[in-house]
């Protein structure tokens, strides 16, 4: 690995948010108790502020929002043979190790949205695979991410998705790692889309910027069986108020001020689009995926001109390259991204 001490501005990830000081001293003064006994105090303070927030009965504070989508689904899917429709470019689908089919023993049918952007409910429908052959493996899940890349699946598609679960008698999870991108920039109650589904996970170390955490809300019963699959997996914790008291103090001082990076993204964006060079997704939020093939952009030259500036940039694809933002990131990286791109590609 190199070194990565002299990068001011990484671009990597909104998992790279270091604690404030504030959420480092919440976790000094956290009262704790045992929480596998369901005895620390500042775990269960937590889970019932996110309950409330997401108007579900329960909550439980996961270490990851793998662990947590990985519950999510085992909790839903007690006996195969069962399937679950997500997108192809789902998170559980693609980055959490394979643990859908480890963890739930089911099968997994991807939909590659026609819009480019997210899935429909058309495409869903579609998709299902119906009970009563037994050469088939029934649908009884469906799996949407929102955000997902930064971009939103509007609330209307959501709404369709949810009457069509209805209407099949399935359930509906949600990987709101992002969600909370999703209320800022549409400036709604989290409540509006969270009624909208049976499950939510959210990320507590993304751009909320706590250290380590993520939960999982849904009934009360529900939650009580997540319970079960938590520990099995390893995920029973003990004092982890410590962990509780940083999340809370994220989402209470970090949350409010989300519009920023999604200003700064736009930005960004703005700047690029100026210079001829397109996103591939819409920037709704906090992540520009620039389309290095529409701009005649080198993906490693701006890199490496990126890190004279004292930033690092990733590139999710050969052809795309991925920025996203968070509350430690300010609007001086977009200048310096921009100037670093004309560095190297505006002379002739
Ligand atoms: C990052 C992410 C996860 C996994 O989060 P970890 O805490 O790294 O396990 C799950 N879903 C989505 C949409 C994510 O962006």
């Amino acid at each position: 690995m190199s070194s990565t001490s002299d990068i001011k501005y990484d671009f990597m990830s909104d998992t790279l948010t270091k604690p404030t000081p504030e959420m480092l001293q919440a976790m000094i003064a956290a009262n704790v108790g045992d929480d596998v006994y369901g005895e620390d105090p500042t775990v269960v303070d937590l889970e019932n502020y996110v309950a409330e927030l997401t108007g579900k009965e329960a909550a439980m504070f996961c270490v990851s929002s793998t662990m947590s989508n990985q519950v999510a689904v085992r909790s839903h899917l007690p006996q195969p043979p069962h399937s679950i429709i997500c997108d192809d470019r789902a998170h559980i689908h693609r980055y959490e190790a394979g643990g859908l089919a480890i963890f739930s023993q089911t099968t997994t049918y991807t939909i590659t949205p026609k819009n480019g952007v997210y899935i429909t409910a058309e495409e869903i429908r579609n998709k299902l695979v119906p009970h009563g052959d037994v050469h088939f493996c029934p649908t009884k899940l469906i799996e949407i991410e929102n955000t997902l890349g930064g971009s939103i699946m509007p609330l209307d598609e959501v709404t369709k998705i949810r009457q069509l679960a209805n209407e099949k008698g399935i359930k509906v999870h949600l990987d709101g790692a992002r969600l909370w991108n999703v209320c800022v920039a549409t400036n709604t109650d989290m409540k509006v889309w969270t009624s909208q589904v049976d499950s939510v996970n959210l990320c507590l170390s993304k751009g909320i910027g706590a250290p380590i955490g993520a939960i999982l809300a849904g009934s009360k019963e529900y939650i009580e069986r997540a319970r079960y699959y938590r520990k099995l997996m390893g995920g029973g914790w003990r004092q982890a108020g410590v962990l509780a008291a940083a999340a809370r103090v994220a989402i209470d001082t970090v949350w409010p001020k989300m519009a920023l990076d999604h200003a700064n993204a736009a930005a960004l964006a703005k700047g690029f689009a100026s210079r001829g060079v397109n996103t591939v997704i819409p920037v709704d939020t906090n992540m520009v995926m620039l389309d290095a093939k529409s701009g005649g952009v080198d993906v490693s030259k701006l890199s490496d001109e990126c890190r004279k500036f004292g930033i690092r940039v990733r590139s999710s694809s050969p052809d795309v390259i991925r920025f996203v933002f968070h509350h430690q990131i300010d609007a001086d990286a977009v200048d310096l991204v921009l100037q670093a791109y004309d560095n190297t590609h505006s002379k002739h």
